[in-house]
């Protein structure tokens, strides 16, 4: 049977660390890390995300800020926010909850972020730091996925990865990842031709293409390590509302490891975001 990757335990594990960096940053006189939360509108899923990293926030030891702003605030009143929270010496980082609302240009609201405080990666400038291999703040997911990968596989070098998904916050920056390890990495997306004998003769697969049980079985050769970014609702036989991942889980037994959905790439994402936080502040005391 494949491993199951406890996606749980190993965002415990970071978020020790991450509390332990805290402590020492405060106990050496240097600042408490503090994270800005804008939330504009009233999208309940954002609202559960945002609960989530306030929360992380309490319990790691980082202050947290909440803007939350009606639905129907402007695009040069956000942006005047922005400016503000780019300026205050006590947040260290800034996240700005996506979907915005339409009237709202997202583009011109990430870009507006400082890079020194964009802790979830998605500024051109932190994006074009990882595809030179000139640091920057990694995007908060694909660094999950990667220190998933990094407890079952510590080097990759070598290796035959292949990521199924293009995006801008996931596919694209897990694929510069991974070829930083030194993997030979190839990426999918809807026009790739016989994707399944793509996949047939990868080491590692990473999925984050968001149709459930779009990797299966016969896909994955024997011994191939699995990381499932996919969250997907679907209702189950007995009528009741499930998440599920991008790989048919209960098909790749014959894996070496899988990440199971819940409880694999999601806490991560959270416990990067802290840690990005943490060295985001770290960074603003040299
Ligand atoms: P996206 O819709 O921006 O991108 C999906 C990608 O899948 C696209 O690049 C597309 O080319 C590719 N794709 C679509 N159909 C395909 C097909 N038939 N064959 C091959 N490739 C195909 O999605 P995203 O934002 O990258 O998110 C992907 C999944 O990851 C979603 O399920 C999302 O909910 C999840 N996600 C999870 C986390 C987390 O765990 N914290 C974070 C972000 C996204």
């Amino acid at each position: 049977m494949a491993d199951i990757i406890d996606g749980r335990a190993i965002a415990r594990e970071l978020d020790e660390t991450t509390k332990a960096q805290v402590d020492a940053l405060v106990a050496s006189g240097g600042p408490r890390p503090g994270l800005a939360v804008v939330l504009v509108g009233d999208d309940p899923a954002s609202d559960v995300y945002v609960s989530h990293k306030v929360k992380a926030c309490a319990r790691l030891g980082v202050n947290s800020f909440e803007n939350r702003l009606p639905a129907t605030t402007s695009q040069a009143d956000l942006l005047a926010l922005i400016e503000r929270l780019n300026a205050d010496a006590e947040v260290h980082g800034i996240l700005c909850q996506v979907p915005l609302p339409k009237h709202i240009d997202a583009r011109l609201v990430l870009e507006a972020i400082s890079p020194d405080k964009d802790v979830d990666g998605f500024h051109p400038m932190n994006a074009g730091r990882l595809m030179t291999g000139t640091g920057g703040i990694p995007a908060c997911t694909p660094l999950g996925v990667m220190k998933l990968l990094a407890s079952v596989v510590p080097d990759p070098s070598g290796l035959d990865a292949l990521v199924i998904g293009r995006s801008n916050i996931v596919g694209k920056p897990v694929a510069l990842m991974l070829l930083a390890a030194n993997c030979t990495v190839t990426v999918a997306h809807s026009r790739t031709r016989d994707l399944p004998a793509i996949a047939r003769r990868s080491d590692i697969i990473v999925a984050a293409i968001g149709i459930p049980r779009f990797v299966r079985g016969d896909w994955v050769k024997p011994g191939a390590v699995l990381i499932d970014v996919g969250i997907n609702r679907i209702t189950g036989e007995d009528g009741k509302e499930r998440l599920v991942g991008d790989v048919a889980f209960d098909e790749v037994g014959h894996a070496k490891a899988v990440t199971p959905v819940p409880g694999g790439a999601g806490p991560m994402t959270i416990a990067c975001l802290l840690h990005n936080t943490v060295q985001a502040a770290k960074a603003s005391v040299g």
